[in-house]
């Protein structure tokens, strides 16, 4: 099989994997025991928090375990909004992932917050001082996402935390499409929260990372046993910190070199895609250089996704009616592509486990769909 849906979820490092049966076969003590074997796995946690941390140039106490983006994305829009005070005003992009539009919907129906919601430009990027501008003293929160799960696109993710870190407005980045596609570290980047999923970068699915700077007023996601310093009760996913800790280290060390080598691929598929008369939805001078959104006219996104499917290539599919999870024909739509261009469109997302030689296999393989299936 070619795998290339790496936006979606990614296959797990030999050494996450290992980690993953260690901790459930032999370290699987509960980490808030007191017992030696619990103390011992919680000092494993402490180990793998602080690295995390130092991975992201943060502190340790700013790192708090999740079990998912989605779920981080939750703790940082509901517990902003529980100390909104008199202020009501939230701005975001309408390019964002449905963790957060739909996050926010819920929020406006319980505590009746007026959202905003700027558009991208042509480009698929959205114009840093569209959201500035909207910003006012109704103003209690901004969430943005740095990087864009459908075309790969970059947000002005630092600009807008420059302008907000001279506010007391919270500042919410939604990192998920960031670790092993793009240099994100925390200490050059000013925000509240972050949020981040382990299985978009070779960890396990069921852990979620949100970083909280020190000093953000901020509420318990889930009350209980009082685990993660009484913000995020629940015994704790051992194999899933653990391994996630290890897979960002990797992702981190393997970055620079990766980074050159996908973009070399990408490249690849994006000359092969213009010579089929695809249309590139993707601004590749500004976004992670794994994805590329392409559209073929004429060729249902659906039916080129499927028929690839079933030649055991796994692409993406950018068509909000079919795919549950990952439907994002509204992000191409937000951005003028026509209907008819959008529907049209795939999802290409490369890992570092793409070789040069699947990807040549693989644009034969697309030539040969298009030229079949195309009206
Ligand atoms: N945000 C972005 C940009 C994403 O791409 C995703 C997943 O595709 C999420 C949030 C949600 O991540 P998870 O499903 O791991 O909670």
């Amino acid at each position: 099989m070619i795998y290339l849906d790496n936006n979606a979820t990614t296959i797990c490092y030999p050494e996450v994997s290992e980690i993953i049966e260690n901790y459930s076969l032999k370290n699987y003590g509960n980490p808030n025991a007191l017992n030696s074997f619990g103390k011992e796995i919680n000092n494993q946690i402490s180990i793998a928090r602080k690295s995390i941390a130092n991975q992201m140039n943060c502190d340790k106490n700013e790192i708090f375990f999740t079990s998912c983006a989605t779920e981080s994305i939750n703790w940082a829009l509901r517990s902003s909004t529980y100390y909104k005070g008199k202020r009501n005003k939230v701005i975001t992009s309408s390019i964002e992932h449905k963790a957060v539009l739909n996050t926010l919907k819920d929020l406006k129906q319980l505590s009746g917050i007026e959202i905003v919601e700027v558009n991208p430009e042509k480009n698929g990027i959205v114009d840093p001082e569209k959201i500035i501008r909207e910003i006012d003293d109704r103003t209690f929160m901004v969430s943005l996402m740095a990087a864009n799960n459908v075309t790969g696109n970059i947000q002005p993710y630092r600009e807008i935390g420059d302008y907000l870190s001279k506010t007391d407005i919270f500042y919410h980045i939604d990192a998920v499409q960031t670790i092993g596609k793009l240099n994100f570290s925390l200490d050059n980047i000013k925000t509240n929260f972050a949020s981040f999923s382990g299985h978009k970068f070779h960890g396990p699915k069921g852990i979620g990372i949100l970083y909280i700077k020190n000093g953000t007023k901020v509420r318990p996601i889930i009350t209980g046993g009082g685990q993660e310093r009484g913000f995020r009760s629940g015994t704790q996913n051992v194999a899933g910190i653990i391994a996630t800790s290890v897979a960002l280290k990797i992702s981190n060390e393997k970055l620079h070199d990766n980074m050159i080598e996908m973009k070399k691929l990408r490249e690849i598929i994006v000359q092969r895609s213009k010579k089929l008369r695809g249309i590139i939805n993707t601004d590749l001078d500004n976004s992670i250089v794994n994805t590329l959104n392409v559209s073929f006219p004429g060729l249902k996104g659906q039916v080129l996704v499927n028929a690839l499917s079933a030649d055991d290539v796994q692409t993406g599919i950018s068509s909000a009616c079919s795919s549950r999870t990952d439907g994002g024909q509204y992000v191409l739509e937000k951005a003028g592509i026509r209907k008819e261009i959008a529907s049209c469109s795939i999802r290409i997302s490369l890992s570092s486990f793409n070789s040069e030689d699947e990807i040549l296999e693989f644009v034969n393989k697309l030539e040969k769909m298009v030229n079949l299936l195309k009206i």
